[in-house]
């Protein structure tokens, strides 16, 4: 059953689709041999500025946020009008319908790294980037369509795919056309908000398929290409931290920790302060320590294996990890589990028992943070484990060093 549905969803490759050929080539020449063109004969205004800058975020944010966290992995609940700001918008991103977009990334989550992946980044960088879209996709839409039927159910996702092409006329060529028109000049409007808007967005979130499984770290899981890249978010508005995304793709988060930038997280803030977002899918912080403090300890493994380590070190080193690991976890268990308690009862307390209450969250808050502490100067004891052509007299140092890591 799996292998009949697999064979059916990968994307052949044989017809060049000369519709996206050209509007993939065309639309650079214009945007940035014309707008150079118009800014030498007729300069810049600042509207035409803010044109590109409105827009750029409007498409931007209605593709990471929208047609990503929203409509592929339903990670929070949105409402209708959002959903359609989500759905005009990232029509005029040009990167094809919601059904079209979430169905590729719902197979390229499912599939990744491989022939049944739409972008597989193993067919290199630029295929991944761009090279993909080159071809018709000639599947038929029932088989294809298998892995969305929610979004099938959806009447306003259905208006969108069936209306798709005028959207993209109206909403990202002729509105900013529109705006420019405010001060005269139209065709001012048309280059900044239209062709080189459309052209940066592409690019910026068609990096997420390339750059996002090229560079960067695996913190997360090793298991495929997807890789955390603290540069890249900036230029994706916010989605950079693709390893954590791939691991857990029920997060809204890509940058999990508060001051990981990911525009799509602040955005969504924003929107639930203004009632049109709710129900957040987080992962549990202990899930996610779990799966870090897993890579880190293969990391180890890998290092004892290649400096050829006596089966005794290696019992040791393992058992020492995995107590370290354990006491880690337990630790950030109980700190969120009591710190969930506090939240949810504190209310209903006497002033004596909230006290009572603080008092120990600060214990089990030092509690975790020696044992961050702890795990981290052992991962530091195991960084120094010598280089194979070195053993001997180095891994007699670094056993030493390990000893003297205490983990409780
Ligand atoms: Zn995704
Ligand atoms: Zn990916």
């Amino acid at each position: 059953m799996e292998s009949t549905l697999r064979s059916q969803i990968a994307r052949p490759n044989e017809h060049p689709d000369w519709v996206n050929i050209a509007f993939l080539l065309l639309t650079p020449i214009i945007a940035f041999g014309g707008t150079a063109w118009y800014v030498y004969y007729h300069g810049v205004t600042k509207l035409e500025l803010a044109n590109f800058t409105v827009m750029y975020f409007l498409t931007g944010l209605s593709i990471t946020a929208g047609y990503h966290r929203y409509f592929s992995h339903r990670t929070y609940e949105c409402s209708k009008p959002l959903q359609l700001l989500y759905l005009i918008f990232g029509a005029a991103a040009v990167q094809n319908s919601v059904l079209n977009w979430c169905s590729d990334h719902r197979y390229h989550h499912r599939y990744v790294d491989t022939n049944e992946d739409p972008y597989n980044i193993l067919r290199g960088g630029l295929y991944a980037h761009i090279g993909w879209i080159l071809y018709k996709d000639t599947r038929a839409v029932n088989i294809k369509y298998k892995n969305i039927p929610d979004l099938l159910k959806n009447p306003l996702v259905v208006w969108q795919d069936k209306w798709y092409l005028f959207i993209v006329v109206v909403a990202s060529f002729a509105l900013p056309a529109y705006i420019g028109l405010i001060e005269g000049r139209p065709v001012g409007g048309l280059l900044w908000g239209g062709f080189l808007r459309v052209v940066v967005v592409h690019h910026m979130t068609f990096f997420i398929n390339s750059l996002a499984h090229m560079w960067g770290t695996k913190p997360y899981s090793e298991k495929d290409t997807a890789r955390d890249n603290w540069w890249l978010g900036p230029f994706t508005f916010g989605e950079g931290y693709h390893n954590f995304h791939h691991k857990f793709q029920a997060d809204y988060r890509n940058g999990v920790r508060w001051y990981q930038f990911d525009l799509a997280k602040w955005w969504l803030f924003v929107m639930k302060l203004l009632g049109q977002a709710r129900h957040f899918s987080r992962t549990p912080e202990p899930l996610i320590l779990k799966a870090k403090l897993e890579v880190q300890m293969r990391h180890v493994e890998a290092r004892l294996a290649a400096a050829g380590a006596p089966e005794r070190m290696w019992q040791l080193v393992q058992g020492r990890m995995e107590m370290g690991r354990v006491r880690f976890e337990q630790a950030l268990v109980q700190y969120h589990e009591a710190k969930l308690e506090y939240t949810r009862q504190k209310d209903e307390w006497t002033k004596e028992v909230r006290r009572q209450w603080a008092e120990k969250l600060e214990f089990y808050q030092d509690d975790l943070d020696d044992a961050r502490k702890r795990w981290a100067e052992m991962i530091r004891a195991m960084n120094r484990i010598p280089h194979p052509s070195a053993q001997g007299l180095l891994s007699l140092t670094f056993v030493l060093d390990l000893l003297k890591t205490r983990v409780w």
